[in-house]
């Protein structure tokens, strides 16, 4: 089997596919420089479905820029968007009055009020999110913790400082001057009629500040005249103000579905994909194509339509829980792990994951087979040893060992096996330094996966509630129990070899050793059985265990 190259022509891999795709394209269009781009308005917390196009386009510029060193990866945020609606976990009282201003004027909200966990932040994270300029900022700061996590390294831009600098006022005076073919556009591609007062631009009022509200009724070649009007839209309301002012610098912004086009052309974007809710015929990307060829004359760029990521469980879909948002997802995996998820699977495909299930182990396994193909290790598929180089972050590890998570997930509640030496057996010889480090990184998300989402047979530390299973003790059984604890309690520093003989004996005397060990897991685990009896009895906190055999005297 021969290694696979970046853009080896005979690859399997979809990435690479795209890469070829895109350079044949530039060539047939004369394209001198690439530009990837992906946008966003960050109007509240992120969720983790907006990882896929940040994803895909990262991937795509990084197999792109090791093909041209000069194509450039941005990622714009739009703040100059309206706030339009409000997440439920903000102060609805606080906001109403910032409904329909533009999102970087709006002050950021106290951290311990912004729906955000900061309980893991450090001093230096929670200050950078207190000096955040705006409400868009720090909601982006947020999002952009989360994709740097997982390698992404476009550059950021944020649309009001592409307005405010002037970047934006010749594609400005193009829309406002082309009014009329903008409309007949929308006419052909969409089916809609608009208003002959219509015009694609909002001005950020000078009474209220809002933009959501206001109306352009007319253009002069230099300045539009504009109103705010009180029942423009049912979610803010307007002043009553009219002025007329110009629409360049920063005053307003450009309307969404002409925004992009604008952006890109401003930008020299000319590869951005689009999530499915954009790429529906007449929507907003056919929209955006038609006004780039009729009004702006600029070349389409480049589409990747891509599919969702669905991310299931109940745990995920309530306002706390965890993985909702980007950045919480991004908790869940190493950062190797989180990428090759995305690059797996091929962008017309959605990603189903759904973490209390056993999909976290399993793609652990998956990566692990990759890492097995790329480095020749065993044969296979050669696009998921390709997936691996892809999903890297820095440079390609050499080949090593990698201890299987749901091993690790499950040996790490024994506390009488040392980790290291278990490995050691399946390796055959000992850890190298590295190794030990992915043991540890690996035992990190193992325990984690274990706390929260993973399946009862593979939960071996004592219930915090007394189990069902505990009603099944004999009479026998929560006496020798009684007998554990005064054993334990005899003894402040015990050495678990000799307590495990001890148990040992006290059983014998009793009710023999299989029942009396029973008794032990029933009581903690409510299973028949589990780690060696002396190490697990002394991970117990001594409150919880002397509370736990109170507790099974009295059930029936
Ligand atoms: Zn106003």
């Amino acid at each position: 089997m021969t290694k696979t190259t970046i853009n080896s022509p005979q690859s399997p891999h979809w990435v690479d596919k795209v890469v070829e795709q895109i350079l044949a394209w530039q060539k047939k269009q004369s394209v001198k420089k690439l530009h990837v781009d992906d946008m966003k308005t960050p109007s509240g917390r992120v969720h983790v479905g907006a990882l896929r196009g940040v994803m895909l386009h990262d991937i795509v510029a990084k197999a792109l820029q090791a093909q041209q060193q000069s194509t450039k990866s941005t990622y714009v945020f739009n703040d100059m968007d309206p706030m339009d609606g409000l997440p439920a976990y903000l102060n609805e009282q606080e906001y109403q009055q910032h409904m329909g201003k533009p999102l970087c004027k709006i002050p950021p909200p106290q951290l311990d009020k912004s729906g955000i966990d900061f309980s893991q932040a450090t001093a230096a994270e929670k200050k950078q999110y207190q000096q955040a300029k705006s409400f868009a900022h720090f909601y982006a700061l947020d999002f952009i913790a989360a994709f740097r996590q997982l390698g992404c390294s476009q550059k950021i831009v944020w649309s009001h400082q592409l307005y405010e600098s002037g970047q934006m006022d010749k594609v400005i005076k193009i829309a406002l001057d082309k009014t009329e073919l903008i409309k007949q556009v929308y006419q052909k591609i969409a089916n809609y009629e608009l208003p002959a007062n219509w015009h694609p631009f909002q001005v950020n009022c000078e009474q209220c500040g809002k933009v959501g509200t206001t109306l352009v009724t007319a253009w002069d070649g230099q300045q539009v005249t504009y109103e705010c009007q009180p029942n423009k839209v049912d979610w803010a309301q307007g002043c009553g103000h009219q002025g007329k002012v110009s629409p360049f610098g920063g005053t307003g912004k450009l309307l969404w579905k002409v925004d992009w086009p604008a952006h890109w052309v401003a930008m020299g974007v000319n590869i951005e994909g689009a999530g499915k809710d954009h790429t529906s015929a007449g929507g907003s990307r056919d929209m955006a194509n038609a006004l780039l060829e009729k009004v702006f004359e600029s070349i389409v760029p480049f589409d990747i339509p891509y599919e969702w990521i669905l991310l299931r469980g109940a745990k995920m879909s309530s306002s706390k829980g965890v993985g909702t948002s980007a950045r919480e997802f991004t908790q869940l995996l190493p950062a190797e792990l989180g990428r090759f998820l995305f690059v797996n699977k091929h962008y017309n495909q959605v990603i189903d994951f759904d973490p209390q299930t056993m999909a976290i182990p399993d793609l652990f396994d998956e990566y692990d087979q990759a890492a097995q193909i790329f480095w020749q290790q065993e044969p296979g598929d050669e696009r998921l040893g390709r997936a691996f180089e892809l999903s890297q972050l820095k440079t390609v590890p050499k080949a090593h060992f990698l201890p299987r998570f749901r091993d690790l997930a499950l040996w790490m509640q024994h506390p009488e096996l040392d980790l290291a030496e278990e490995f050691e057996k399946i390796k055959g010889s000992a850890l190298t330094k590295p190794e030990l480090q992915v043991l540890a990184d690996r035992q990190h998300y193992a325990q984690l996966w274990v706390n929260r989402y993973a399946p009862a047979e593979y939960q071996l530390g004592a219930t915090s509630e007394i189990p069902a299973a505990a009603k099944q003790l004999s009479a026998a059984q929560k006496k020798y129990l009684q007998q554990v604890d005064q054993l334990l309690d005899s003894q402040a520093n015990w050495d678990p070899q000799e307590l495990q003989q001890q148990l040992f004996e006290l059983a014998k005397k009793t009710l023999g050793a299989r029942q009396a060990f029973q008794a032990i897991y029933l009581a903690f685990l409510g299973k028949k059985s589990g780690p060696r009896a002396a190490w697990f009895l002394l991970e117990i906190d001594p409150k919880l265990r002397k509370q736990r055999i109170k507790e099974v005297q009295k059930k029936q």
